[in-house]
């Protein structure tokens, strides 16, 4: 047989590939081609990974993901891509050519870039765990009353179970009380049913409290202001005496005691006047006239269509 000279060793050869003697082919040419980094979405909740358009567990697939990242250029006869950490080694047993008289082993290391995501389930678990809160304040009427009203409809809306959740706590605040519940779905849906049921005003607020990725977290806060006035009553607003005539969806209806005016005020605006219950004092209604004793005085009102207690 001839021997053949290898231009780049200078060595005599029974084969060239390519011009280059297998020595010189295996020095310039790789069993395989692989990428520097793979980069992966990982769920930080769970360690989930996302690959293929799925969220999987486990090493092996992202051993798997690696492996379908190498591009045989040779001959492969065995190959072995084991994790560590933040890169991924391979050790491939093969030769760069056919035409190599014998096979070898070559290794190869990959860096594996985790991105941090939620999977879809540790997303739903997170949003389970934020609370919120119903913030009920009172205008007018005994905290007690409005409170037995509210937690009775509380009890109504959660006995529905079209929320999935429950009440954390229930807490006495100033003018009112706070309702903490699980999720900001059923804080609503409860939050609604006590508007719907008590003369009410509702107002929802939400603020950012934070980022996660590039995606605003936001904590989100209902109010409802309950009107726990009664017909007929006498409170005082902003230090004058008024008498409730009539309670509507949005807005009472109050006559004014010493020049019997009558005025409508929505519950929206009645949140910022000063109402304070009053203790004493006596109503009598005869024959379309109505007489109210207050704070040392005698009010007499006609043409007020009131039934008298
Ligand atoms: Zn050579
Ligand atoms: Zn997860």
């Amino acid at each position: 047989m001839l021997r053949k000279v290898c231009p780049i060793c200078g060595r005599e050869t029974d084969v060239l590939i390519e011009g280059m003697c297998p020595d010189c082919y295996r020095a310039t040419h790789r069993i395989i081609d692989t990428p520097d980094s793979v980069t992966v979405l990982r769920c930080r909740g769970c360690g989930a990974y996302f690959i293929n358009g799925r969220w999987v567990r486990g090493i092996r697939s992202l051993e798997r993901l690696v492996t379908s990242k190498v591009k045989v250029r040779g001959v492969v006869e065995g190959m072995e891509v084991r994790v560590f950490r933040d890169r991924a080694k391979i050790k491939v047993k093969g030769k760069a050519s056919e035409l190599m008289p014998n096979t070898y082993e070559e290794e190869y290391e990959v860096k594996l870039m985790f991105q941090s995501d939620l999977c879809p389930s540790c997303r739903a678990e997170l949003m389970e765990k934020e609370e919120a809160i119903i913030q009920l304040r009172l205008i007018g009427g005994d905290l007690g009353d409005v409170k037995s009203k509210v937690m009775d409809i509380v009890r109504m809306t959660l006995a529905k179970g079209e929320d999935k959740g429950r009440i954390i706590s229930v807490e006495d605040a100033d003018g009112g009380f706070d309702i903490k519940v699980t999720s900001q779905r059923l804080a609503r849906s409860i939050a609604l049913s006590i508007h719907r049921e008590l003369p009410s005003f509702m107002m929802e607020t939400s603020k950012v409290i934070g980022y996660r990725g590039d995606r605003r977290v936001e904590k989100r806060s209902i109010s409802i202001h309950v009107v726990g006035l009664s017909k007929g009553e006498v409170v005082n607003v902003n230090g004058a005496y008024y008498l409730v005539k009539s309670l509507h969806r949005d807005h009472v209806e109050f006559i004014r005691l010493n020049d019997g005016l009558q005025l409508n005020v929505k519950y929206g605006r009645l949140m910022q006047e000063r109402i304070s219950q009053v203790a004493d004092y006596t109503i009598q209604c005869s024959g379309g006239r109505v007489t109210i004793n207050v704070g040392g005085s005698q009010y007499i009102l006609s043409g007020v269509n009131l039934i008298c207690p």
